[in-house]
């Protein structure tokens, strides 16, 4: 049966480089049979100037019915970024339990990292984000207000529930796909109670999985080895908070926003998981056919993974790493002279060649 798949393009960059990846799933159906139908929602910021919403009111409910959802970017600078972000993405990862942010850190083939003097080749982890808890609770307040001792409190909220999912999630993902190792950011010699609590469940779960290395690391000693060791790390677990920053710091290593794709994903399947660039939607480059299209092409392939299709997945990363040996054929942010179009269009002009190991 196909799959149905719902695409939000957004604001600036996002629909343009979700044009592209709308192209390379053109020559999926053509070429390599995939049945797929989709639905285009122009949920953007031009929406909300016309809406005053972001999301129309039965937005979640149409949503609810695809398999996963193919997300942009959104930004603007007529609607304010805490707007956009909440009245949009977040009531999605919400609503559809998209507990589990997931970011590969990897270094392609004919990307450059700044560490390539000392790792070249070497940065290939995956980060499991917890997206739903954590820090990033909408709980607290000003006190006093207005008074000399005015103060501001921002609740963690950390449940047994939430880390057992993102921890049971690592720690599942590691088996599936043979790593050997999971790595896990904590903080509880300053944060004495939410991450005293967090190693206390993550352990537990660790002793259940008996093949599986576990460690646990201060996430400042992490970030720095991040850059100092990179070849070190398989499966990172972290907080909300946590997992947030070390992903934007796996992006710069990893070669840059142009190309970091992330999954949101909901593991019981019971929701559709969404799949997005890490980037935003880049006003200083909207509009100008610059932007790179291969993080949303990428996140493209990991949403055909989640549905079943490695295969393709495989084969689009193949295709990445072989567009990436001509810089002539990619975007200015890795160091090339494309457009945006054209990026897109020489790898649809690969994928469309070169079905090598591809049944
Ligand atoms: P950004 O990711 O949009 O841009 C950061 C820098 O990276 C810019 O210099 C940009 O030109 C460059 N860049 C990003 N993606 C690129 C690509 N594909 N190719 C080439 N260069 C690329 O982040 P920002 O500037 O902090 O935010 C801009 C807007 O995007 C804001 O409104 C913000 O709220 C929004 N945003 C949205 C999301 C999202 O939709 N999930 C994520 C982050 C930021
Ligand atoms: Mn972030």
């Amino acid at each position: 049966m196909a799959h149905k798949i719902a695409i939000i393009p957004g604001d600036g960059i996002g629909a343009e480089v979700m044009n592209e990846a709308m192209k390379v799933l053109n020559v999926l159906e053509n070429h390599y049979s995939l049945d797929m139908n989709y639905d285009v929602f122009d949920w953007n910021s031009d929406y909300y100037m016309k809406h005053q919403r972001m999301l129309p009111e039965d937005g979640l409910e149409k949503l609810k019915h695809y398999d996963a959802i193919l997300f942009g970017a959104i930004g603007d600078n007529r609607v304010p970024d805490d707007v956009t972000v909440w009245e949009l993405i977040m009531p999605i990862r919400k609503a559809f339990q998209q507990y589990v942010n997931f970011r590969p850190v990897k270094q392609l083939k004919g990307i450059e990292s700044p560490l390539d003097n000392s790792h070249r080749g070497q940065i290939d982890f995956v980060i499991m984000r917890e997206n739903s808890e954590g820090e990033y609770s909408d709980s607290g307040g000003l006190m006093f207000q207005n008074q000399e001792k005015e103060m501001a409190i921002q609740n963690s909220i950390f449940t047994k529930q939430g880390i057992n999912n993102i921890a049971g999630f690592a720690f599942d993902y590691a088996t599936k796909h043979h790593y050997s190792k999971v790595t896990s950011a904590t903080k509880s010699n300053a944060i004495t109670h939410t991450m005293k609590f967090w190693d206390r469940e993550v352990g537990k779960i660790a002793d259940a999985y008996r093949d599986i290395d576990y460690e646990k690391i201060y996430v400042d000693a992490l970030a720095a080895k991040f850059v100092q060791q990179p070849e070190e790390f398989q499966v990172v677990l972290a907080s909300n908070l946590f997992g947030d920053i070390l992903s934007d710091l796996g992006s710069a290593v990893a070669g840059g926003l142009g190309i970091s794709p992330s999954a949101n994903i909901n593991p019981s399947g019971a929701f559709p998981s969404m799949f997005e660039p890490v980037h935003g939607s880049a006003p200083d480059i909207a509009g100008k056919g610059s932007a790179n299209p291969i993080a949303q092409v990428w996140s493209l392939a990991l949403l055909l993974e989640h549905l079943g299709k490695e295969d393709l997945h495989d084969h689009i990363l193949q295709a990445i790493e072989e567009l990436l040996s001509d810089k002539t054929k990619v975007t200015k942010d890795i160091g090339g002279t494309a457009s945006t179009s054209e990026t897109g269009d020489e790898l649809v002009k690969i994928l469309r060649d070169n079905k090598v190991g591809f049944k």
